[in-house]
């Protein structure tokens, strides 16, 4: 007899989001059955539109502050606006979804005993005094700041993670993303690189907060995709936290003169005030990545840019 479910079926939540249609994409050519559910906040339908037909794929709105019964054998939770622009725009509504969001999804996880993989944050780490930041630095992060919905509701999710494991033996998997860009980023979702970028193709100024000698790691999408997959692959001792980024530092001026160079844009760099709490230096230890994942990212800034230039060109000339 056919066995009732041949393929494996994997949840991904946030999946119509940026990471989250890239993973879809990813799962579907890995021959797996994904059901994608996003609220549509930030996401975008065109993100996912060329999987509709897939038989391999299904689409469900819902808003996983809500209970959420569907049978599945993985889960990636990924539902949550990831860009300070749009999580400080509804606030509340973002450490509902962290909190209340990874409850549902770990007490799915808890029913139909499936394994699942929590999207943190290099956030957990706030404003860092430690340099590059390893798993075991627990952070520093202001509890009422303007960035404290996400940074903190991203902490809670951590910390329910690791009390369903502890207290109801759950498979979980814990990641903390630093920053990642590529294809697919919203263009106004006020990130850096789409800013920059399309700042760059429009001919607009270049937006530096601050005095632009800030720093971040920037991973392309594509190596994310692959150290979120080698996560979900490892045995069930595997629980994380584990950093997956790029190590490759740079000042924001360099990602603004770097983005200018690659569009050969003549737009003027333009200084303006650094937003609350904005995180002075970020950059992964990918030690555990690379020893437990075999993980490591592949692709280089300049490389990673010019893909999402392309795509920032195409989308706005449509
Ligand atoms: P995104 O905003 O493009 O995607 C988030 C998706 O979640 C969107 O499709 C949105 O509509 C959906 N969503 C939001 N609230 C929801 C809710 N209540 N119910 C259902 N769906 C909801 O952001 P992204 O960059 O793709 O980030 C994906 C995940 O990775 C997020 O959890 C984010 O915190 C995490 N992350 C991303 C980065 C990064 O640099 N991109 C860095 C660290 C962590
Ligand atoms: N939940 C869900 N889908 C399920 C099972 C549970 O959305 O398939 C939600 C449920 O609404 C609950 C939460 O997950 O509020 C936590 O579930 P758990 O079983 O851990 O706790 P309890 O039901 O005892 O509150
Ligand atoms: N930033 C900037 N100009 C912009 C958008 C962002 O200089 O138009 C800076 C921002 O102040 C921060 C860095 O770029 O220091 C990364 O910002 P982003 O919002 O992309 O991510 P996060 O701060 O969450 O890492």
């Amino acid at each position: 007899m056919m066995p009732m479910h041949s393929t494996e079926r994997v949840l991904v939540t946030g999946g119509a989001g940026f990471v989250g249609s890239h993973l879809c994409d990813r799962l579907i050519k890995n021959g797996v059955d994904v059901l994608c559910v996003d609220n549509f906040f930030t996401g975008n339908k065109a993100n996912i539109a060329h999987l509709l037909g897939n038989p391999l794929f299904e689409l469900k709105r819902h808003d996983v502050t809500f209970p959420l019964y569907v049978e599945v054998d993985k889960i990636y939770n990924l539902a949550c606006p990831a860009s300070p622009v749009h999580y400080q725009h509804d606030p509340v509504q973002t450490t509902k979804t962290s909190v209340h969001g990874a409850i549902n999804m770990l007490g799915l996880a808890k029913r139909v005993k499936a394994c699942i993989l929590q999207a943190s944050t290099s956030e957990v780490y706030g404003d860092p005094e430690v340099h590059p930041q390893p798993e075991d630095y627990s952070g520093r992060v202001n509890p009422i700041g303007i960035r404290s919905c996400y940074d903190e509701g991203k902490r809670c999710a951590e910390t329910l993670f690791f009390d369903y494991w502890r207290q109801h033996n759950l498979r979980i998997k814990v990641i903390r993303i630093f920053n990642t860009y590529g294809p697919r980023m919203h263009p106004n979702d006020g990130r850096v690189v789409s800013n920059f970028i399309v700042q760059a193709l429009q001919g607009k100024d270049i937006t530096l907060y601050g005095d632009g000698q800030q720093t971040r790691s920037f991973c392309y999408v594509d190596d994310l995709v692959d150290g979120m997959v080698a996560m979900m692959g490892t045995n069930e001792h595997v629980t994380g936290p584990i950093n997956v980024g790029n190590p490759g530092e740079v000042t924001m001026r360099e990602l603004a003169e770097l983005t200018l160079k690659l569009t050969g844009s003549r737009s003027r760099l333009t200084f303006l005030p650094l937003p609350q709490d904005d995180p002075r230096r970020r950059q992964p230890d990918i030690t555990s990545a690379r020893e437990i994942l075999g993980w490591k990212p592949k692709i280089d800034l300049e490389d990673g840019l010019k893909e999402t230039v392309a795509y920032f060109k195409h989308i706005l000339e449509a």
